[in-house]
């Protein structure tokens, strides 16, 4: 593969990186309209090949670029409805979330689309897959696999997706959780806890706080890797799994037993190193 080139895009350097498409988790078209103005950045922690500013700089009116293999799964920054575009020129297979609030964001260059038109969704669900490998169907203008992701208010204007999260409350950041104080795993907990697998284990799955079997076996991923767990990696987390889990929450400050029985300190463990700031 040619090395860098003067001139061109840094997105291009990512062609050709190798695709690892991932089991989808959560269910499709399903519509909880608790998180229907949950908004949040479901690529936070990936590094940007293209900002706001450089898109404008080459005559685009404007978006973000986070590189990565074509076939990942594409969660939904926020709830809404489904349009999906095929072809939608230069962006290509570009699919549109309107949300309730009036504002739409868009992903471009799919490699493939997942749900219907219409389809109601809330933050998290996947709405597609990436694409962007150059002259690839539904890459469009791309160069080199990325999404390529905006906002358009409701004037119609384009708009920053992370001027937008920033000016929510919480800088449209999860927000801690207080498990930390009361021991007990929450909604806020889980999330942060999804959102921690997401970036560390491949968990590919909604950012919902409602965990289930692939949060499960994401976390006995990490838990084998760093926390010494040698059991199955099934999604169904029994004693070991959870002993697993007191190990990582000992070095946050828990000095229980290590039984694999979570009682409110261990849970209060994890929680203070769910609540740091990298897991936001
Ligand atoms: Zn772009």
């Amino acid at each position: 593969m040619a090395g860098p080139t003067p001139g061109v895009s840094r997105r291009t350097l990512f062609r050709g990186t190798a695709a690892g498409i991932a089991v989808v988790g959560g269910s499709l078209a399903v519509a909880p309209p608790a998180y229907a103005s949950n908004f949040y950045n479901p690529f936070a922690g990936r590094p940007i090949s293209d900002g706001w500013q450089a898109h404008l700089n080459r005559g685009s009116l404007g978006g973000i670029d986070y590189p990565m293999p074509v076939g990942t799964n594409l969660p939904a920054c926020g709830g809404g409805s489904i349009q999906n575009i095929p072809n939608n020129g230069t962006g290509g297979h570009t699919v549109t979330i309107h949300h309730p609030n009036g504002y739409r964001s868009q992903y471009m260059h799919l490699s493939a689309f997942v749900l219907g038109n219409g389809a109601v969704v809330g933050a998290g669900a996947v709405v597609g897959r990436s694409g962007g490998a150059a002259g690839a169907p539904g890459s469009g203008s791309s160069t080199g696999p990325h999404v390529h992701w905006h906002m358009i208010n409701p004037s119609g204007q384009r708009i920053n997706p992370l001027d937008y999260l920033a000016g929510l409350g919480g800088g449209g950041r999860l927000p801690k959780t207080s498990t930390a104080q009361d021991g007990i795993p929450g909604t806020i907990f889980w999330k942060r806890a999804q959102n921690w697998l997401r970036i560390e284990a491949g968990y590919t799955g909604p950012i919902d706080g409602v965990p289930g079997v692939n949060t499960y076996a994401a976390m006995q991923r990490e838990l084998r890797d760093h926390h010494g767990y040698t059991g199955p990696i099934d999604g169904v987390p029994g004693v070991n799994t959870w002993a697993a889990l007191q190990r990582l929450a000992s070095r946050y400050g828990y000095t229980g037993p290590i039984d694999g029985v979570m009682g409110p300190n261990s849970w209060r463990g994890v929680a203070r190193f769910l609540n740091e700031d990298r897991w936001d």
